[in-house]
């Protein structure tokens, strides 16, 4: 790591035995840059518990200050006590407080705590300042927001909770994440919020995620993307140049550091990183 902000990492725990070979592999390329922090996705409603717990373990075991993602929606209050208990026990001391979704399916679980203010909330009440606490922060606004200013105040409520930081949805719009970066100063707020950083190997993917995720793909990115059809490896190519030139310009411009979506894939991140001199 050679850039003065901070550089995070996230994976997801993987589901088979294959895909887990992937991830350790992943992860033992991409630690060795000495990223200030990895994150390890929950699956909502305590889908991936486990495997979330082992991805946990296994990223501590290569000496990473390791940030678990917590999800409230459909738990209650006991259960997710007893994980944080379980992770401040293991040392942890940084947490992804989110609300999360509940797989479609599963119908409306009302469970205790409903939204991410009431989980920080939670934590800062049963454990203090034991942990530092990231949420998630959306630039383009959050798909199911009633507004932008009723998203911008329900983002203040988890930090007024006793949020310490901020992780963005991914996005391709610079000028988004700056706007409400001022939004957020302009309320008397200074904590600060990592861009996260989507890199873009596949079109399909990629546009399913911003479907269900709410960020959106630029017209002229889609019709330059689309245009390389199954020619992936210039697809990957003009991805990376596009990510790292979209992550150096939100550096220049004072973003606090970058927190990539590693999708549990080094060579993605590894491509963004050499065109920002970071690996
Ligand atoms: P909240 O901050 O609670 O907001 C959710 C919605 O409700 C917003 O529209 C908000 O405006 C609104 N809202 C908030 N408070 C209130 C209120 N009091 N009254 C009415 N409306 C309110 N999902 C997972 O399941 N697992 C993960 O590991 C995971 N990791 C993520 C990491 C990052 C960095 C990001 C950006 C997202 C992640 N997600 C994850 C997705 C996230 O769970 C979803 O985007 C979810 O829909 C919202 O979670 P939140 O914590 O932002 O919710």
């Amino acid at each position: 790591m050679s850039l003065t902000q901070t550089i995070s990492l996230e994976f997801f725990p993987p589901r088979e035995e294959s895909a887990r070979l992937k991830l350790e592999e992943a992860a033992r390329r991409l630690v060795a840059h000495r990223p200030a922090y990895v994150s390890v996705t929950y699956g909502a409603g305590g889908s991936t518990r486990a495997g979330t717990a082992d991805t946990v373990k296994f990223m501590q075991s290569l000496g990473c200050d390791t940030a678990p993602h917590l999800s409230c929606i459909g738990s209650s209050r006991a259960e997710l006590v007893e994980i944080l208990e379980g992770y401040r026990a293991q040392g942890i001391r940084r947490i992804v407080a989110l609300r999360g979704d509940l797989p479609s399916g599963m119908g409306r679980h009302p469970g205790e705590v409903h939204y991410a203010d009431e989980l920080v909330s939670l934590i800062r009440e049963h454990f203090g300042d034991v942990f530092h606490i990231e949420v998630a922060a959306y630039p383009e606004v959050h798909p199911q927001a009633g507004s932008a200013s009723k998203d911008l105040d329900h983002f203040i409520g988890k930090v007024k909770a006793g949020a310490n930081g901020a992780i963005t949805q991914y996005f391709f719009n610079v000028d988004a994440y700056f706007d409400f970066v001022e939004r957020v100063q302009g309320r008397g707020i200074d904590i600060p919020i990592v861009p996260g950083i989507m890199p873009i190997t596949n079109y399909k993917q990629l546009a399913r995620f911003s479907n269900m995720c709410g960020a959106e793909i630029p017209r002229w990115l889609e019709a330059r993307l689309v245009d390389f059809g199954d020619d992936m490896a210039s697809l990957r190519e003009f991805g990376a140049d596009f990510v790292a030139g979209m992550a150096q310009r939100l550096l220049d411009q004072g973003a606090p550091g970058l927190h990539f979506y590693t999708l549990n894939n080094a060579k993605a991140t590894l491509a963004v990183w050499q065109r920002l001199n970071v690996a």
